[in-house]
């Protein structure tokens, strides 16, 4: 592993330079930024504090063909990825290469998901650290920081008129030599270790976690909840944008004899999500969907895979349209009264 360095006038040049791999990077798309696939170099942008939409699609993506049949045969067609087409994920931040780690534990889980363990395989993740956290921003509190190197292959850090480049993995060190980048020396990797420390200075907010996973279950018909869904508007975007969000819907979609079995992504703030066939829901109002939401992020996910789901990204309370705020949830959910433990 090593530590390397390239002009910034040169980002460019160094995207152009990695024709071995499909190489995404945060564009801007409309209103927003997200990591597209890069076309032209010169549009992906690095100066946006985080993409609006993180990059869990490239591992998850929102709708995918399993496999295709045709109505009669018995045979079936999967779609399963190509595992030797090398991908890379250049200008990830630390809290979303994190999400990844998080997420894979579901995709390994009971079923081993090959759709999403081959991307994660063929896939390095080059990082930039955060020089100047958002508003919303508390990884430190989920155990991670503006400069975390969870998860990646390489991290990057703005330093002026040059990027320092540190690799992490042989994919990282690989990635290095495609680029045909620079050595860099003591002075970029000091100047970076610095730079890393004010950035933890930065981060605004904060959430002692401690004893909250094991006190949510108490809550469960607690009516703190409704003074959070009372305003909820069901949009889902609270879901939608988070990097560990994972919820998805199976659904066969036929058209003459070809059809298709495919995987998309649904959201358990969704009236429909859980409506059985009979017609009954057990979360039939938002109070049900939100105290769902956080218990699974916050106390469910972290008893069966001992990590809590939340990388502190802040997009949840960022985007709410309602100003919904997580970490005004949990603290509430601190000082409530809890009774007998109950779970759904
Ligand atoms: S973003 Fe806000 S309004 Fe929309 S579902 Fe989430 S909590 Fe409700
Ligand atoms: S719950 Fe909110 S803060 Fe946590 S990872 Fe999801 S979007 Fe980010």
């Amino acid at each position: 592993m090593g530590d390397y360095k390239f002009a910034k006038d040169k980002l460019a040049e160094v995207l152009s330079s990695l024709g071995d791999y499909q190489v995404f990077a945060p564009t801007p798309a409309g209103d927003v930024v997200r990591f597209l696939e890069v076309k032209d170099p010169a549009a992906v942008t690095l100066e946006s504090a985080n993409s609006t939409v993180p990059p869990k699609e490239l591992m998850f993506p929102e709708t995918e063909t399993l496999f295709k049949y045709r109505l009669g045969d018995t045979g079936l067609d999967p779609s399963v990825p190509d595992a030797s087409a090398r991908r890379l994920v250049f200008g990830i931040r630390p809290c979303d290469a994190m999400a990844y780690t998080i997420v894979d534990n579901l995709f390994s889980w009971d079923f081993t998901d090959p759709y999403y363990l081959n991307r994660r395989e063929n896939t390095t993740l080059v990082g930039f650290a955060c020089g100047d956290p958002c508003a919303n921003c508390f990884c430190p509190s989920m155990g991670g920081a503006p400069a975390s190197e969870k998860g990646l292959d390489a991290l990057m850090f703005d330093l002026g008129d040059t990027f320092y480049v540190k690799t992490l993995t042989d994919k990282g060190d690989a990635f290095a030599k495609a680029a045909g980048l620079d050595a860099a020396g003591d002075a970029e990797s000091k100047a970076a270790e610095k730079q890393a420390e004010e950035a933890l200075g930065k981060v605004k907010r904060s959430i002692d976690t401690a004893g909250i996973p094991e006190k949510l279950p108490s809550l469960y018909d607690h009516p703190f909840w409704e003074q959070f869904s009372d305003r909820c508007l069901s949009c889902g975007i609270c879901t939608f944008l988070c990097p560990t969000c994972h919820c998805f819907d199976i659904q066969d979609e036929a058209e003459a004899f070809n059809a298709r079995r495919a995987r998309m992504w649904d959201t358990c703030m969704f009236a429909e999500y859980t409506v059985h066939t009979s017609g009954h829901n057990p979360r039939p109002t938002r109070k049900e969907r939100t105290r769902n939401r956080i218990s699974h992020k916050y106390s469910y996910f972290p008893e069966k895979f001992d990590v809590i789901a939340c990388v502190g990204c802040g997009r949840c309370i960022n985007n709410c349209p309602v100003n919904i705020d997580l970490l005004d949830i949990l603290e509430k959910s601190k000082q409530a009264e809890g009774k007998e433990a109950k779970t759904a």
